[in-house]
């Protein structure tokens, strides 16, 4: 069965939101394998966000994802990965469908940084190594 890594991030940890998007992701029927209320750090940040280093937001997203706790989740179920992206909406949720956790409770600040309250892996790949990077024990 597929694994997903999500993270709840810190707007949404902020706002009080880690409990609704739970509580979505298990209505959904997925799983909950591991969660756990993490700091970021720079290096977890540098391996989890690798793909983006040197673009013009890189900057501002580790700042925003180091400014405060985030709730790193692991998700279980049939094509969990896919399915979660599809529960997550759109990156930006000013244009997110309604229905999906961006568009029904996304904000647009309009800062530096999509505060888009949610990760959720894009590959069978990125969940893996980003599971091994918030979960080493879970790799
Ligand atoms: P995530 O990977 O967080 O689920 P995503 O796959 O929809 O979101 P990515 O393209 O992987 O988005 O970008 C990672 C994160 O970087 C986004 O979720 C958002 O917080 C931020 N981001 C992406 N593109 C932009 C942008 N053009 N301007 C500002 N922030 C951005």
């Amino acid at each position: 069965v597929q694994r997903s890594l999500v993270l709840v991030k810190p707007d949404g940890v902020r706002r009080g939101l880690s409990g609704e998007i739970l509580r979505r992701i298990e209505a959904k029927g997925y799983t909950l394998a591991a969660v756990e209320l993490r700091t970021a750090t720079p290096e977890i940040l540098a391996e989890h966000y690798a793909e983006h280093e040197g673009k013009p937001f890189y900057g501002p997203l580790v700042e925003f994802m180091l400014s405060g706790p985030v709730l790193a989740v692991v998700i279980e179920g049939q094509r969990c990965i896919e399915g979660f992206r599809s529960l997550a909406g759109a990156t930006d949720p000013t244009v997110a469908a309604p229905g999906t956790i961006r568009g029904d409770l996304g904000r647009d600040w309009g800062l530096a940084v999509q505060q888009n309250l949610v990760h959720g892996s894009d590959s069978e790949e990125s969940a893996a190594r980003e599971i091994g990077i918030w979960f080493n024990d879970l790799a």
